[in-house]
């Protein structure tokens, strides 16, 4: 049965994640340290410590990660109450330094195109909430380059749960045979692909997309 359709993982495979979330990180901490009148060290230690408790506590759902939550919890924890239009501000603020340092992998546009030029299915599978899965496609340039999407948010679990997968593949009208999975994490995207018997490609950090245009091209023939 031939393949005529990719499963995308999104964060650090089509892009590279690490400076991005450390921009975002940087902006955020510097805005709460300013508004506040406190030493960017303590409100450094506030974000990390709301982080780890937002992600214990919502552990494998896309809110676990939510900049938001990280925010609130930094706040009450700095302020010992919530603060909504603080909170609302030093998310934006994360973001729009996050979304500012993204840049495209290089070869990754054209081999998308590549793909598209088969006339393959394109998916996206990816571990957060929609909005900003969809804000950092929009801002790659990618709007309209994929077919079909899921985000945890939507799925209600996270990668390896195979549900994402299969509610994508759904979408995607393509059986897990038809489908070649490509992400960078070993414990998200491979498991999730074995568990849906899709094979795998790895996309590591700083690998450049040729092996993956090689592999692709393979199975094209
Ligand atoms: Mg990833």
């Amino acid at each position: 049965m031939p393949i005529n359709g990719v499963v995308f993982d999104l964060d650090n495979t089509l892009y590279a994640y690490a400076p991005c979330n450390r921009a975002g990180q940087v902006a955020v901490v510097k805005f709460l340290a300013l508004h506040l009148g406190l030493p960017a060290s303590q409100v450094r230690q506030a974000w990390e410590a709301s982080r780890q408790t937002v992600h214990k506590r919502l552990a494998k759902q896309a809110a676990s990660h939510a900049r938001l939550f990280y925010a609130q919890g930094a706040i009450e924890l700095l302020l010992g109450r919530t603060d909504i239009r603080l909170t609302l501000q030093a998310d934006e603020v994360f973001w729009s330094a996050y979304l500012r340092t993204m840049r495209l992998r290089p070869g990754m546009r054209a081999l998308l195109q590549q793909i598209k030029r088969w006339g393959w299915r394109l998916g996206i599978a990816s571990d957060l909430t929609t909005v900003w899965q969809m804000k950092k496609l929009q801002r790659l340039g990618l709007a309209k380059m994929f077919d079909d999407i899921v985000t945890s948010e939507e799925a209600g679990c996270e990668k390896p749960n195979p549900r994402m997968i299969r509610l994508l593949l759904r979408k995607m009208q393509r059986r897990s045979h038809q489908v070649v999975l490509i992400g960078d994490s070993h414990a998200r995207d491979r498991q999730v692909a074995v568990a849906c018997g899709i094979p795998f490609l790895q996309l590591a950090s700083n690998a450049d997309v040729s092996a993956v245009r090689r592999a692709l091209t393979a199975k094209q023939n």
